[in-house]
C-alpha cells in the first residue's frame, strides 16, 4: 500500500526493491548493510516532499541517500524507505558576477567541479570520493577534505538551502547573501545534520577564482614541528595561498607501496615525516611563465624548500614539473581510505587538535595502546594544516572489548587536548557510544529538544548522529 502510493508519485521505475536495491543497502566501507523497504528515486523536490509526507503519514523511517560514500554508517536502516537524490543532478544557475552556483543535492562533486572551470572559478571542497560524493551528502556531513585550511568545509561554502521538513514542507533557505541576521541560523543547523532533522534538496555555493597555478611537492621533514614551521613559512611568504598540507607517515608510505606498486613514490618509502604541499596562486605576477619555463609560484616554493633544506629543517623534496606528476602526489594522497580499510580487524577514527598538537596527540595515543596491546600497529593520514588526522589502529586481535578500549584511549586523548573525536566525517551509526560519552550533556540534550521538535515521529534517518538515552556507552 505505501510502496504503491509511493509509485503514484515517482512513477513505477524510480522505486526500487529486491535486489535493485543492492548498491544502496551497504555502505563503502562495507561494514554496514540494510534491508531497506525501497529505494525511491524523486525527479525534483516536490516528489521528495511527497514522499516524506507518505513517510510521515505512515509513520516509515526516510534516510536520505547521496553517493553512499559516508565512512560513519548513517545510510543504512532495514524498513527504511530510502530516498536518493542521485536524480536532482542539474545545475540550476552559474552566476560567476556573484561567485556563485545553484547545485541540486544530487549533483557529483566532481560533475561541480568541471561545470565552474571554464568560467575560471572553481568550487574549493575536494576529497577523494568526489566522484561519487553529492552535494546534498557534502552538506548533510560538513564534509572537509584537503583544501579546509584555504577555504574551510562545507559550511563555510554554503550560502543558501532547499529543505523538506521531516513532515514533508518545503523550507526556501535559497539565500545568495553573504550577510543575513533574520533569526536563527537554519542554514547551518542543517548543514551536518546527517539527514536527521530533513533533506537538502539544493544549495547555493560559493565559488572561488581558480588558481592558474599550482606549486606541488612532497616533502620530508624531520619531525611533525619541522612541517608546522614549514606551513606558516610557505603561508606567510604566499599570503596564504596554501591550499593543502597533508601528512603520511612511513608507515602509510609502505603500506601504500604493496597495495600500489604501480604508483611510483617520489620520495620512496624510508621518512618518517612526508608532507604533500600544494600552492594555489591566481594573481598573473604568479602564474605566467617565465623566459626560462619557470613559473614562479614554483620557484617561490623550490626557494623555501632550498633555505630549509640548507638549514636541515627539511631532509628531502619533490617539486611536481607537470600536471601528471601533481596527479601522481594526488594519488598517492587520496588512496588513503582504500589503504586504510585494506587491513582489517581495524579500529577508524577521524579527530580534530589543535595544528600543535598533532604531534603530542600522536605520542599519548602510541604510549597508551602500547600498554593496552603491544601488537596493535596504527596508520595515520592527516589533513595536517587543519589539524585532521585519521588515525587507524589495527588490534593484536578481533575482540570488540578491546577495540571499544581502543576507541576510548583515542577520545582520552583527544579530549585532554581539547580536541573533537568526529572531525569531518560524522557521526553516524560509528560515532554514537563517543557521542554519548564525549559531548556535553546540555548540548546533548538541546539536540534532542531540537530533533524532537523537528521531527516528532522520529522519522528521519533514525538511530543516527544523537544516541539515544538508553543507548549503551
Ligand atoms: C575514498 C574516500 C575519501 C573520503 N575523503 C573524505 C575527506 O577527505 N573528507 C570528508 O569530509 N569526507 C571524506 N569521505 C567521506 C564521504 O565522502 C563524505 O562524507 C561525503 O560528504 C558523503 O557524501 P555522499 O553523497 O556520499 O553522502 P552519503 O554517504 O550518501 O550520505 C552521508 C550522510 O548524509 C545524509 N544525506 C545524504 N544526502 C542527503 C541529503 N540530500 N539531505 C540530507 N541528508 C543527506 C545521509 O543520510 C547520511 O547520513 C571520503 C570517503 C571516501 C570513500
Amino acid at each position: 500500500m505505501m510502496l504503491a502510493r509511493a509509485r503514484t508519485i515517482t512513477g513505477p521505475d524510480h522505486i526500487l526493491t529486491g535486489k535493485h536495491m543492492a548498491k544502496y543497502a551497504c555502505d563503502w566501507t562495507g561494514g554496514y548493510a540494510s534491508a531497506p523497504l525501497a529505494v525511491a528515486r524523486p525527479a525534483d523536490t516536490q516528489q521528495v516532499a511527497a514522499l516524506v509526507r507518505l513517510a510521515h503519514d505512515t509513520g516509515t523511517a526516510v534516510v536520505p541517500v547521496g553517493g553512499n560514500t559516508g565512512l560513519s554508517g548513517a545510510t543504512q536502516n532495514d524498513g527504511a524507505l530510502m530516498i536518493s537524490l542521485e536524480r536532482l543532478n542539474t545545475i540550476r544557475d552559474l552566476n560567476p558576477a556573484s561567485r556563485s552556483v545553484i547545485a541540486g543535492a544530487g549533483v557529483i562533486l566532481a560533475d561541480l567541479h568541471d561545470a565552474t572551470e571554464p568560467a575560471g572559478l572553481k568550487f574549493p571542497l575536494t576529497f577523494g570520493a568526489r566522484g561519487s560524493a553529492m552535494i546534498g551528502g557534502t552538506l548533510a556531513t560538513n564534509a572537509g577534505g584537503s583544501n579546509v585550511l584555504r577555504y574551510g568545509n562545507m559550511r563555510a561554502l554554503c550560502l543558501g538551502l532547499e529543505i523538506v521538513t521531516p513532515t514533508g514542507e518545503i523550507m526556501d533557505l535559497m539565500s545568495n547573501l553573504h550577510k543575513d541576521n533574520s533569526g536563527y541560523d537554519l542554514r547551518d543547523l542543517f548543514i551536518g545534520s546527517e539527514g536527521t532533522l530533513g533533506i537538502i534538496t539544493a544549495a547555493v555555493l560559493k565559488l572561488v577564482p581558480a588558481p592558474g597555478a599550482y606549486a606541488t611537492a612532497m616533502v620530508a621533514v624531520p619531525d611533525l614541528k619541522d612541517a608546522l614551521a614549514l606551513l606558516n613559512q610557505l603561508q606567510q611568504a604566499t599570503g596564504g595561498a596554501v591550499e593543502a598540507f597533508e601528512f603520511m607517515p612511513r608507515a602509510y608510505m609502505q603500506r601504500l607501496s604493496e597495495l600500489r606498486p604501480d604508483l611510483k613514490l617520489p620520495l620512496g618509502t624510508g621518512y618518517d615525516v612526508n608532507i604533500l604541499v600544494e600552492v594555489g596562486a591566481t594573481a598573473p605576477r604568479d602564474t605566467t611563465p617565465q623566459d626560462d619555463g619557470s613559473v614562479p609560484i614554483t620557484s617561490y616554493l623550490e626557494d623555501i624548500l632550498g633555505e630549509m633544506l640548507e638549514a636541515e629543517t627539511v631532509i628531502d623534496a619533490a617539486v611536481a614539473r607537470s600536471g601528471a606528476q601533481r596527479a601522481v602526489m594526488w594519488e598517492i594522497r587520496e588512496a588513503a581510505a582504500e589503504v586504510a580499510f585494506s587491513r582489517t580487524p581495524l579500529v577508524n577514527s577521524d579527530v580534530a587538535v589543535p595544528l600543535d598538537q598533532v604531534a603530542v596527540f600522536l605520542d599519548m595515543a602510541h604510549a597508551r595502546l602500547a600498554q593496552l596491546d603491544a601488537e596493535a600497529d596504527t596508520m595515520t593520514v592527516s589533513h595536517l594544516g587543519d589539524g585532521n588526522l585519521h588515525f587507524t589502529i589495527y588490534p593484536g586481535r578481533d575482540d570488540a572489548a578491546l577495540k571499544s578500549a581502543m576507541v576510548e584511549i583515542v577520545e582520552d586523548v583527544v579530549s585532554e587536548l581539547r580536541g573533537s573525536f568526529s572531525a569531518e566525517h560524522g557521526i553516524g551509526r560509528s560515532k554514537l557510544n563517543s557521542m554519548k560519552r564525549r559531548k556535553d550533556p546540555v548540548a546533548l540534550a538541546m539536540m534532542r529538544s531540537i530533533k524532537a521538535a523537528l521531527d516528532p515521529k522520529s522519522i528521519m534517518n533514525p538511530g543516527k548522529t544523537i544516541p539515544d538515552q538508553s543507548d549503551a556507552t
